[in-house]
């Protein structure tokens, strides 16, 4: 049995995994977002670890997250999207002397998308993470594309648009500031007039002002800018396949078809036989968790 912990934006999921690579029991915990978050944040993930590990044999850890892991050292640095420098695990995986793995949290997906899931009939593929940022892997020739120093292949920071919206990251125009998930609810709230609302009911007040001339911008925006990065993404890597996860997917009925419809109007800008296929996760939220336990036989050294 092993433990996936997946650390996101705004929860933290942890998962018994067999070896099958099935969950067979998960948890979510809320994190909130205040001055001790990495205290807090490594608290729980103590605690939780605990708890699953008294009941069963557990032969790894696998920790997924946003920013860059190092897995040597046990730490993730530059968690931009929750406001932290470094989270270093080394106290808290030391006493139970268990192999650990550590990876990025979109990689992580990407990986469980790519050996089980969506992406499993493809050689090379891409995968984008639309959430509170972009998270993105790439696959060419059937391997993960890695680089020796950080993670690399961060497609939510090519630049989009010049002098554009300010990214976390510190450089303006990035693609994740136009074509995050969390960028689409805060302006589908400002023109709603909504406040501290869930996913499930932003996606019901859009549904009801589907006719709105807003709210159609908005989506027509964003899938316009979605394209701008999928076709420079299609340039440089000419993919088989593009899959889209995080919570993108519980807004698919808004994009997917309409995503899909325009691109395909506008083949005649790419290489025509550089389409790939458009996909959705098939894990949805579990990938991060399922692909935190996947272990990379061709570490990076
Ligand atoms: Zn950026």
């Amino acid at each position: 049995m092993k433990i996936g912990v997946d650390l996101g934006g705004s929860h933290i999921g942890f998962a018994l995994v067999n070896n099958k690579n099935k969950i067979i029991e998960k948890i979510e915990i809320p994190i909130e977002k205040h001055k001790n978050i990495e205290h807090d944040i490594l608290n729980i993930i103590d605690f939780y670890i605990n708890k699953f590990k008294e009941k069963n044999k557990i032969e790894l850890i696998g920790i997924a997250g946003p920013g860059n892991p190092n897995t040597e050292e046990l730490n993730i640095n530059n968690i931009v999207n929750l406001g932290i420098e470094k989270l270093n695990f080394k106290e808290i995986f030391e006493k139970y002397k268990i192999k650990i793995d550590i990876k990025n949290d979109a990689k992580s997906a990407g990986i469980a998308e790519f050996k089980y899931g969506a992406l499993k009939p493809y050689k090379d593929a891409v995968f984008l993470c639309l959430g509170t940022g972009i998270g993105s892997a790439v696959f060419l020739n059937g391997k993960e594309l890695k680089n020796k120093k950080n993670n690399g292949f961060e497609l939510g920071h090519m630049i989009i648009q010049k002098d554009g919206n300010i990214c976390n990251c510190g450089k303006r125009g990035c693609f994740e500031t136009y074509c995050s998930i969390k960028r689409f609810k805060d302006k589908t709230k400002d023109i709603l007039n909504l406040e501290d609302v869930s996913s499930e009911e932003i996606l019901e007040k859009i549904k009801e002002n589907i006719k709105d001339n807003k709210i159609n911008n908005l989506i027509e925006e964003f899938i316009n800018n979605l394209i701008i990065g999928l076709s420079n993404i299609i340039d440089i890597f000419e993919p088989e396949a593009i899959c889209f996860g995080g919570s993108f997917v519980f807004f698919k009925e808004i994009f997917y078809e309409k995503l899909v419809e325009e691109m395909n109007l506008r083949k005649y800008k790419f290489n025509k036989d550089s389409m790939p296929d458009i996909l959705l996760s098939e894990f949805k939220n579990d990938a991060g968790l399922i692909g935190a336990v996947i272990v990379d036989k061709n570490k990076k050294k």
